[in-house]
């Protein structure tokens, strides 16, 4: 049973650069909007050391602080800025329901959806470690691997994503070492022909991690183990890449909104639109594509355009 039922014009769910960026646009435009953080306020970027390629920060930033400053922005404006959980949603009428923390149920005209993906990890204790530890372990070579330039580095994964970061990374680093659990690619043709025909990338087919080597600080190696030969093997490196893929956080909104195979929220292109007329994705729910914190910022700002819009509309 919900205590309360509060009435917003315009609801924002989750708090990565998409969140706050559409915060700071419909607290501009007087849509007085309130923005559940989640969990992991400031979202994926938070577990990112140093954020060199957003524009406007020419000696880099680091993912934390730059969150920071994205609140402080959006709450200038008077963005209501709380932490919770959004635990349930119902998006069959008029008004949107909204459920957070399980008691609280608010009414919404509008909902940003900005609730983000969450990169895939192995899950083994010492990858988690370093991941931590911000000593090597990344689920992001755009984002990160520009530190490892000139180095030797290891990439774990088959899809499409592994072989376009381990094409990236093998632009940067001296050496790529790609593991892959099966023997053969689940990428495409065209993607795993790049990586095969590129000198410093060395593919380990049948080959699973067992553990993330290092210092206690950071990263020196990967021991990883052929499948088929029981061999293990030591490879040095000083950057463990996991490109195993994303699992976009909207299973609470499945029963209302459209959304394609992996769970990613399926907009109408060109916009920030869902299925549901007033309910609008910004952000990586909506993106397996690009996944950068630029474009998830634009992506809020067109989702707090569009529900200004919608609001105006209804209004008449
Ligand atoms: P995918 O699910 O396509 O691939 C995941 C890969 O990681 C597979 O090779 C899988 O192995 C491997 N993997 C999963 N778990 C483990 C594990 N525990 N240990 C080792 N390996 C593991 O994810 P992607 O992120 O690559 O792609 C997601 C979607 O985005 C796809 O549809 C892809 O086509 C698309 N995409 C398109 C791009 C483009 O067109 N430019 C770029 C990037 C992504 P296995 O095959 O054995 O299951």
């Amino acid at each position: 049973m919900s205590e309360t039922i509060e009435k917003v014009k315009c609801l924002i769910i989750g708090s990565g650069p998409a969140g706050y960026t559409a915060a700071i646009y419909a607290s501009r435009a007087n849509m007085y909007p309130v923005l559940y953080q989640g969990t992991q306020p400031g979202g994926q970027l938070t577990t990112t050391n140093d954020v060199e390629n957003f524009p406007g920060y020419p000696e880099g930033i680091t993912g934390p602080e730059m969150m920071m400053q994205l609140q402080e922005q959006a709450k200038r404006f008077g963005s209501d800025i709380r932490d919770g959980w959004v635990t349930k949603v119902d998006f069959s009428g008029d008004i949107h329901k909204v459920w957070v923390n399980e008691t609280t149920e608010i009414h919404c005209e509008t909902v940003i959806i900005s609730t983000g993906a969450s990169a895939k990890y192995l899950g083994l204790p010492s990858e988690q470690k370093y991941l931590q530890l911000g000593g090597g372990v990344s689920a992001c070579a755009v984002c990160d691997g520009f530190f490892y330039r000139n180095q030797e580095v290891v990439i774990v994964g088959a899809g499409d994503s592994a072989c376009e970061e381990a094409h990236y990374l093998s632009k940067l680093c001296k050496k790529v070492t790609m593991l892959v659990r099966r023997d053969a690619f689940r990428a495409s043709r065209i993607m795993e022909a790049r990586v095969r025909n590129t000198e410093n990338i060395e593919i380990l087919l049948n080959t699973n991690t067992v553990e993330v080597l290092g210092d206690g600080q950071v990263v020196t190696g990967v021991k990883a183990k052929n499948n088929t030969s029981g061999e293990e093997i030591e490879i040095p490196a000083t950057g463990f890449f996991v490109a195993i893929g994303h699992k976009p956080n909207t299973d609470i909104f499945k029963d209302y909104l459209n959304l394609d195979e992996t769970g990613y929220i399926i907009n109408t292109p060109g916009s920030s639109k869902t299925n549901i007329d007033g309910v609008f994705v910004s952000g990586d729910a909506a993106d397996h594509v690009y996944r950068q914190a630029v474009t998830a910022a634009g992506t809020g700002c067109m989702a707090a355009l569009d529900a200004e819009r919608y609001l105006a509309a209804k209004e008449g």
